[in-house]
């Protein structure tokens, strides 16, 4: 790391919940801290990323609340894993669906059997009754599939 360089130049780019991506505990790259849960990316306007701790990233960016961010994901984390146990129904055509509201707006997430290969399965969200969007893929089983659209819903939602 160049010596000149000020603490204010650092600056946050994601954070990662390593107990979501099966990779916990995690290691602070900055103090050798290995108990993490939580990561932070932090990257230098001179070219250089960082993967830290809590207490280093809050150090390295001014004004970033890490806290907040690994709130953010302990929360999100929680609601995944509720989110299979959620009040599924079966539609007409056998598929399993949610309702729920967001915001305002009714939110309907539908599993379905892939048509080309029947074994794997596929999901749609769609809001308001509008045009279903579907994330990428098929998936081994209808809870990954489910799973799939939770993690696309979080993103588009910034749940
Ligand atoms: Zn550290």
């Amino acid at each position: 790391m160049p010596k000149l360089v000020t603490k204010t130049a650092w600056q946050p780019i994601r954070a990662t919940d390593l107990r979501l991506t099966g990779a916990e505990p995690g290691t602070c790259e900055r103090c050798g801290r290995r108990d993490l849960r939580f990561l932070h990316v932090v990257k230098h306007p001179n070219g250089g990323q960082l993967t830290v701790g809590c207490e280093c990233a809050k150090r390295l960016c001014y004004g970033y609340d890490p806290e907040r961010a690994e709130n953010r994901l302990r929360n999100l984390y929680a609601r995944r894993s509720r989110w299979l146990t959620r009040n599924w129904a079966t539609s007409r055509k056998g598929n399993e669906t949610l309702k729920f509201n967001h915001e305002g707006e009714t939110v309907w997430v539908t599993i379905f059997a892939d048509k080309r290969d029947p074994k794997l399965f596929c999901c749609s969200i769609s809001v308001d009754g509008g045009k279903p969007f579907f994330p990428s893929g098929n998936f081994v089983s209808a809870d990954v599939a489910k799973l799939a659209a939770f993690d696309q819903l979080a993103e588009t939602c910034e749940w």
